[in-house]
């Protein structure tokens, strides 16, 4: 019996070690002593009662689910704590009752998780349910789904997110991570889902934060001594929203704090909605179990739209703003700039203030003067669309054949080149150049750059005519 139970525990111990930061396990769960595993209760001992209500509080979820999974479904857990040992009074248990189906799918019915009785039967802690408190949401009214339009370049994200929506927490879409260069539109989306979100269901108590807010909040509990309330608070909430994650790179401390929100809330079944410039794959200084987590649910990139998508952007833009333009005109400026939608908004701006300022219509050739000077003016990334037409034009093969299944080397080494240039020259990750180039994964675009970086290195005639490319783009430039 004391064999098993022991193996037991360690079974659950290395269930809890995956789950959480070193340093909260050591801290909570090595002292712990595996008493006694009789008819699916675990019996464990802990050095305070201090000890039991944090642990109460902060893990019971997980270990909830390590005991139900090593255990069985009726589980239960019952704790013995050393106190009044001078006293010679001996231990006394608390017992835990596993969630039932039904209080799992009422919120409002997990808490309080025990009650606990002292030596002489009086009840010395019992836990306080936490009333939902109201959460300002931060949430921007205005970035909605119904103004953000859909395209090729944002389809699987914007159509994962509408389907979270309905449905917060219950798809596979957990978290729902959505990475893309900047001014793609990662805020308006995560930002829309949360209005959604609200939308359907008002009593969802719904957050949106930028990491770097959260950085800040957290730095600031530290301080004051509030990083109980603040972890209570984030452990509450039934939809995460977190805006550019990757301000968490390097910082420690904050990832091991979130990684505990992460996982509580992933354990309740809660929504986890995150945005960073780049993939989970490509994430620099995270935590390696972070990072797992992130990939655990979606990750859908944003990339740049196409033509059809800017201009489509652009007539949603300027009929909100109550302003019309000439199709040639809407046509020039999404020709014109194709780095993001971000700056497809400057321009838009740039032309309306015009409008606005001189009272004077807009013609085609006011509009060609201005865009081409907002384009010089704004320092600008050559688009993959832009490198993709150079490059196969030298090489004298159409575009529709680079991004083609043929496997004729004059044509992979072309789409080769057009990797190359495009991790060089433009913010794009991996994963969106391959799949511009004939949908390719992200591990072919970092072959297809070590095969050229090879070529440049070993063969004179590439390495010539690459120069000759490259001389096209810093022109452009
Ligand atoms: P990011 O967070 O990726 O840097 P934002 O979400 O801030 O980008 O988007 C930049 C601007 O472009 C915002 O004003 C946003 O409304 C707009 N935008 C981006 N994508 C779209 C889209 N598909 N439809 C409409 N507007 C968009
Ligand atoms: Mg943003």
């Amino acid at each position: 019996m004391q064999k098993t139970t022991t193996e037991v525990w360690d079974r659950i111990l290395k269930y809890i070690a995956d789950n959480l930061a070193a340093q909260t396990y050591r801290t909570w769960f090595e002292p712990i002593v595996p008493v006694n595993l009789q008819d699916d209760i675990l019996t464990i001992q802990v050095p305070s009662q201090f000890y039991c209500e944090w642990i109460e509080e902060h893990y019971i979820h997980l270990l909830r689910s390590a005991l139900r999974k090593e255990i069985g479904p009726n589980a239960r857990l019952e704790y013995q704590i050393l106190v009044d040992k001078k006293k010679g009074a001996a231990p006394y248990v608390m017992r835990v009752p596993t969630v039932d189906k039904q209080s799992v799918a009422n919120p409002e019915m997990k808490v309080p998780i025990g009650i606990m009785h002292g030596p002489g039967g009086a009840t010395v802690y019992s836990f306080p349910g936490i009333n939902k408190v109201r959460v300002e949401s931060n949430l921007s009214p205005s970035y909605t789904f119904d103004n953000f339009v859909e395209g090729e370049c944002n389809r699987l994200a914007r159509s994962a997110g509408y389907a979270i929506a309905q449905n917060p927490g219950g798809t596979s879409f957990n978290p729902l991570f959505i990475y893309g260069a900047t001014g793609l539109g990662k805020t308006h989306l995560a930002n829309a889902i949360g209005v959604k979100i609200k939308e359907n269901f008002p009593d969802h108590t719904v957050l949106y934060i930028r990491a770097e807010r959260f950085i800040n909040q957290f730095v600031e509990a530290i301080k004051k001594d509030g990083m109980k309330d603040f972890m209570i608070f984030y452990q509450n909430l039934d939809v995460l929203i977190v805006d550019d994650v990757q301000e968490f790179s390097g910082k420690e401390k904050t990832q091991d704090v979130f990684f505990n929100i992460f996982n509580h809330l992933h354990l309740e079944g809660k929504q986890i909605i995150l945005t960073s410039d780049t993939p989970p794959t490509e994430l620099k200084g995270m935590e390696e179990r972070l990072l797992s987590r992130f990939k655990w649910g979606l990750s859908a990139d944003l990339s740049l739209p196409d033509l059809e998508t800017r201009m489509a952007i652009i007539r949603k833009k300027l009929y909100y703003d109550g302003i019309e333009l000439d199709d040639e005109i809407i046509e020039y400026i999404a020709f014109s700039i194709t780095t993001s939608v971000r700056e497809l908004e400057g321009a838009i701006v740039t032309l309306t203030a015009q409008n606005i300022l001189n009272k004077k219509e807009i013609t085609l050739d006011v509009a060609k003067k201005l865009i081409d000077k907002f384009v010089k003016n704004t320092a600008r990334e050559i688009s993959i669309e832009y490198i993709q037409k150079v490059v196969c034009d030298y090489y004298g093969i159409t575009v529709d054949l680079m991004k083609s299944k043929t496997r004729r080397r004059e044509v992979v080494q072309t789409r080769q080149i057009i990797m190359y240039f495009a991790k060089q020259y433009t913010n794009c990750s991996l994963a969106s150049i391959g799949q511009m180039c004939g949908n390719k994964d992200h591990a072919t675009v970092l072959h297809a750059c070590k095969t050229v970086k090879n070529l440049l290195e070993t063969d004179k005639t590439i390495r010539s005519q690459l120069e000759e490319i490259d001389k096209k783009f810093r022109i452009h430039n």
